[in-house]
Parts: C-alpha cells; sequence; structure tokens
C-alpha cells in the first residue's frame, strides 16, 4: 500500500533543519502510520514543541529506515541521512557528486 508505512521521527537536534544532527538520546519514533496520519502526528509533535528551536518531527517512510548506509555504494555517510530528507533517496555525497557531474 502505498499509504503506509511511514513513521514520525522526533527529537532535538544540533542543526533543525538536519535530521542528521538528531541526538539520539532525544530520538523518539512513532508509527508506522498512513501518510495522512503521520503528517498530522508530526504537525502536533512541531506544534507541541514549538517553543523549542531544536526540536523537529520529520515524516519518513519506514522502508527508508534512517541509516547512514548509501545504497549506491554502501559505505556509511553521514550525508546519506540529509540527501535522504533532501532528495528522497540514500546516497552519500560521493555518489551524489558523481550523478550530479556524470548523468546517465
Ligand atoms: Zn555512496
Amino acid at each position: 500500500m502505498e499509504n503506509d508505512g511511514f513513521i514520525v521521527i522526533e527529537g532535538i537536534h544540533k542543526n533543525p533543519n538536519n535530521i542528521g544532527t538528531i541526538d539520539e538520546k532525544t530520538k523518539k519514533v512513532h508509527g508506522p502510520f498512513k501518510k495522512k496520519q503521520a503528517d498530522a502526528v508530526a504537525k502536533s509533535l512541531i506544534q507541541k514543541n514549538v517553543d523549542n528551536f531544536y526540536h523537529r518531527a520529520w515524516v519518513v517512510k519506514k522502508e527508508l529506515e534512517i541509516n547512514n548506509f548509501c545504497e549506491e555504494c554502501n559505505n556509511e555517510d553521514e550525508s546519506v541521512k540529509q540527501n535522504l530528507i533532501i532528495h528522497g533517496y540514500k546516497i552519500c555525497k560521493s555518489c551524489n557528486l558523481s550523478k550530479t557531474i556524470f548523468p546517465i
């Protein structure tokens, strides 16, 4: 089901615009939910923590569970999480760069 299998990840971030900087000790995972439900949960978590600049909640596809392994080269790199959020796929910065320079 394409609408199933979304999780919400909340926590305190060093940089609230970057899920890769989440503090693992504060990280909480909710779900899985359907997409709409996940959006609603994330929204309410963000509203509840509106005074905390470093708190963020993210809606993430469950099968893309957050880890740092690049799907292209299988290397672990901190940039994979960031690229997952920005581009929607799990790719490290060096693979992303080579794709940008040499599009196939
Ligand atoms: Zn890679």
